[in-house]
């Protein structure tokens, strides 16, 4: 029996092989088809996978903002909630507290504060970043009354306050500063420029049309908010943070601003920013 297969196989090895090869092709053909209609599909659709944004369940997105800042800063936060809410992007659930110098880290929410000692910083700002992905759960703006509020500063100006908190609300919702240093073609034109100088900051009160399209693509889409659980983390960031153990430096740019990251673990990430006084 065996050898007479052996003997058939002998005979059509040609007519086999082909068969065999035929049956390759085909199979192969039909993974391609399948395969090229049933792409592996993103985890999300945000076209800025890894640029930190809060999680948006809709467009706008609802962010509760804490007020913890002295009288003098009424106004600015008006500005800057505008500003940015103006996109259409954002929704800011601004709720007064009537305490100033409160500046911890809440879960959920960005903490607006005030500190006044004369200790050459301008401001200081900080998000926390979840396990794994670009997601902000929680942020804070800290920002400094004894130069940003006193007449004897050449920071006490309206402008001044306005331009830093504009620029603290876009870098806690994900934007990135503008390092570029004017020249003769480039102008410092938004808030996200860290270049203002006293005489130029009254024309970086509100985001460019640049930033806030970029602004807006960062947040067109919807993420899915079951995972978005109150996070255990945010008592120990706030720890570290009221101490100012920012952790390690990552970026120390010129214009004065100093990046710091500092782990959390579990995933976790507190990610601070600072501007120095004596840069300006
Ligand atoms: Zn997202």
């Amino acid at each position: 029996m065996s050898k007479s297969i052996a003997s058939w196989f002998k005979k059509n090895r040609v007519n086999v092989l082909v068969i065999l090869l035929a049956v390759i092709v085909a199979g192969g053909l039909g993974w391609w088809r399948y395969y090229s209609s049933h792409q592996p599909q993103p985890l999300s659709s945000s076209a800025h996978e890894d640029q930190p944004h809060w999680r948006p369940s809709q467009i706008p997105f609802n962010l509760n903002l804490l007020n913890h800042a002295s009288k003098s800063w009424a106004k600015s936060l008006t500005v800057a909630a505008k500003s940015w809410s103006n996109s259409g992007s954002v929704n800011f659930n601004i709720i007064p507290s009537g305490q100033a110098e409160i500046c911890d880290v809440y879960p959920e929410s960005m903490n607006f504060c005030s500190w006044n000692e004369a200790d050459g910083w301008l401001y200081q700002m900080v998000y926390i970043q979840g396990p794994g992905d670009p997601h902000i759960i929680s942020s804070a703006i800290a920002v400094n009354d004894a130069y940003l509020s006193n007449s004897e500063s050449e920071y006490s100006a309206p402008a001044w306050r306005n331009y830093l908190l504009c620029q603290s609300f876009g870098w806690t919702m994900g934007m990135s500063f503008d390092f570029d240093a004017p020249d003769g073609i480039r102008a410092v034109e938004s808030c996200m420029d860290v270049y203002g100088d006293s005489k130029t900051v009254a024309n970086l009160q509100n985001p460019d049309t640049e930033d806030i399209s970029e602004f807006v693509k960062l947040y067109d889409h919807n993420d899915d908010d079951s995972s978005s659980a109150i996070s255990y983390k945010v008592k120990t960031a706030n720890s570290l943070w009221k101490q100012k153990k920012f952790g390690n430096l990552v970026q120390n740019e010129q214009g004065g601003i100093m990046k710091y990251e500092q782990d959390l673990g579990d995933g976790y990430k507190m990610v601070t920013a600072v501007q120095q006084v004596s840069a300006k």
